[in-house]
Order: structure tokens, then C-alpha cells, then sequence
């Protein structure tokens, strides 16, 4: 009795592992005709600095509209397709569509998230600089994003990646900061313009005493060691408060500005500064 419903168990955990792969499977391969089929697009979230909120640049993010499944999250199909080797197809796309973006606008940098698959590419600056090149964009306005999973594993070659993108001019941001593995020490070797500190500390901020900790802790190493601090997921005005007073030079959230289409972008970029309920004076009159 005991072994059949045990027997019974593994099948069902078979046919659950068989569909999920399944699902995978359809996926990559919705995702392998996304890019010929105009199925993605990108959408823009401001950065901007938190005295004068004036946009310092916007993050490109990855939207995928599937015939199949609708609006799917990057946050679901960027592992699957990191996993092979559609990443570097979908990579190369959002940093060619990022490239086009950042040129309508009077001086934001475009901020574009690379994958640690796509980061540790064989000539993975090459490429980058190739394109950006060839683009007629500035270095200086495109920021890259990688997260510490990117730099963990291989921390020497790491950092000459990303000495040799900083001595072209490119902006380096660590994302998500404070949720990896990254050591003070790497921190300190790297060449770094900017740390993201994760949302989920933000988040937590109002609640626990750890968080609060955490965030205060991200703000001075990133003062101190000369970079600028961006908290993201910044989604109500008294965060903005806490985040004052504990000194954070830039901010982005809900609050600020969800992620919009380009033609939206462009409008907030030539405007230059974000106008919040609370802060819409503030905003124009700076
Ligand atoms: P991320 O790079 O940390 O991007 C920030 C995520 O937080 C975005 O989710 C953004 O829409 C969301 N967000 C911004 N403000 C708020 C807020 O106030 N509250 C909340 N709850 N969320 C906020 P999104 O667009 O779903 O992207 C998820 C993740 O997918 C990104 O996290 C990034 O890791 C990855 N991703 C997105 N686009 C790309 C891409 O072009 N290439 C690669 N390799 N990864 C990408
Ligand atoms: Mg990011
Ligand atoms: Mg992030
Ligand atoms: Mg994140």
C-alpha cells in the first residue's frame, strides 16, 4: 500500500518535471522567432538624482509580447534563455535598440543589463565596443549593468573586462546589490561607477531594523569608495525621506516613473526632470 501510493508520487513528480520541461521547451523556441517576429520591445525606466530629481539616465528593460503566452516577465524567460544560447541574440538586439534610444535624448546614459552568460562571452568587449562604435554613441552615456553572479565566479578576468570597458569610457553599475556574493574585497578591485541597491532592502527599510542597516552600510562604502548609489524599487515618498537622510545620491522606482514605452522617454529626457505628486514643484522649478 505504502509502495504503490509511494510509486504513485514519482509519476506525478515525472509528469510535473516532464511538462515543465515541456514549457521550457516552447518557450525557447517562442523566444528563438521573437526578435523576427517585432515580438519584443524595450522600455525605459528614469534614474534620476534625488535632490533635484532631475534624470541622470533610464534602464532599458526587456518586454516580450508572445503570440502564445501574452506579456511574459524577463524575470522568467532571461534564465530559460540564458541557459542557451538565445541570450546572445536577445542581448545583442536590446543593446542595438538601447543604442538607438540613448540618441534622442539631450544627455541621459542608457543603462542595459547584461547577463553573466553574456558578460563572460568570448570577446565580449569586443563586441560591445564594435557596436557602440558603430552606433555613434558615446561610451559615456551607456551604462552596463551586471550583477556579483557575473563576477563571482572568475573575479581576475572579471575585472579586466571590466577595467578594459571603463578605460573606453563606459559606465560599469553592480545590480542588485547586497543579494550576491561579492566580497569588499572584489568591490574594492573592481572598477565600479555605480551600485543598485536591491529593491528588497528598500522594501524593507520601514520594517526591520536590517535593513534599514543594510541600506545605510551600501550608501557610505559606495560614498566613500567614490561611486554613486541608485536604490531601486523606491515605491513611496517616505522612503524617498529615509533615503535623504541617509544620503542616496540617486533614486528609481514606482514612484519616480514606471518603465515606459521610447516615445515616452523621449518626452520625460527633453523635459529632464521627473515631477511626483508630492515633488512635481521641485521637479520643474530646479
Ligand atoms: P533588474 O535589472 O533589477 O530591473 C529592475 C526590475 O524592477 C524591473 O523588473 C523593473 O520593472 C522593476 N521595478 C522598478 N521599479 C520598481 C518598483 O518601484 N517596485 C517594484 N516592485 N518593481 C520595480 P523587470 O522589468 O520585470 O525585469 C526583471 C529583471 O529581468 C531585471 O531586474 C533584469 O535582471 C532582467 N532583465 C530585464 N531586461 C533585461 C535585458 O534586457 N537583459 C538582461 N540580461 N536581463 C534583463
Ligand atoms: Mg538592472
Ligand atoms: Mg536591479
Ligand atoms: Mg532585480
Amino acid at each position: 500500500e505504502a509502495k504503490r501510493s509511494g510509486r504513485g508520487v514519482v509519476r506525478a513528480f515525472d509528469e510535473s518535471m516532464d511538462e515543465s520541461i515541456r514549457f521550457r521547451r516552447r518557450i525557447e523556441s517562442g523566444l528563438s522567432n521573437a526578435i523576427a517576429g517585432g515580438e519584443l520591445s524595450l522600455v525605459y525606466q528614469p534614474i534620476v538624482a534625488r535632490e533635484t530629481l532631475e534624470i541622470t539616465g533610464f534602464e532599458a528593460l526587456l518586454r516580450w509580447h508572445s503570440p502564445e503566452y501574452g506579456m511574459i516577465s524577463p524575470a522568467m524567460f532571461i534564465p530559460i534563455a540564458e541557459e542557451s544560447n538565445l541570450i546572445h541574440e536577445l542581448g545583442d538586439w536590446v543593446l542595438e535598440t538601447a543604442l538607438a534610444a540613448v540618441k534622442a535624448w539631450p544627455g541621459q546614459y542608457v543603462s542595459v543589463n547584461f547577463s553573466p552568460r553574456q558578460f563572460r562571452r568570448q570577446n565580449f568587449v569586443g563586441q560591445v565596443i564594435e557596436r557602440v562604435q558603430r552606433s555613434g554613441v558615446s561610451p559615456s552615456r551607456v551604462q552596463i549593468e551586471i550583477t556579483e553572479t557575473a563576477i563571482f565566479d572568475d573575479a581576475e578576468r572579471a575585472a579586466d573586462t571590466l577595467y578594459r570597458l571603463r578605460q573606453m569610457g563606459f559606465r560599469i553599475a553592480l545590480d542588485d546589490f547586497g543579494t550576491g556574493y561579492s566580497s569588499l574585497y572584489n568591490i574594492r578591485k573592481f572598477a565600479l561607477d555605480c551600485l543598485k541597491i536591491d529593491r528588497s532592502f528598500i522594501d524593507g527599510m520601514g520594517r526591520e531594523r536590517e535593513s534599514m542597516a543594510i541600506v545605510q552600510s551600501i550608501i557610505h562604502l559606495g560614498r566613500a569608495l567614490g561611486m554613486e548609489v541608485v536604490a531601486e524599487g523606491v515605491e513611496t515618498q517616505a522612503q524617498v525621506e529615509t533615503l535623504r537622510v541617509a544620503g542616496c545620491s540617486h533614486l528609481q522606482g514606482y514612484h519616480l516613473a514606471r518603465p515606459m514605452p521610447q516615445d515616452d522617454a523621449d518626452t520625460l529626457a527633453t523635459a529632464r526632470f521627473i515631477g511626483t505628486s508630492d515633488e512635481a514643484a521641485t521637479g520643474t522649478a530646479a
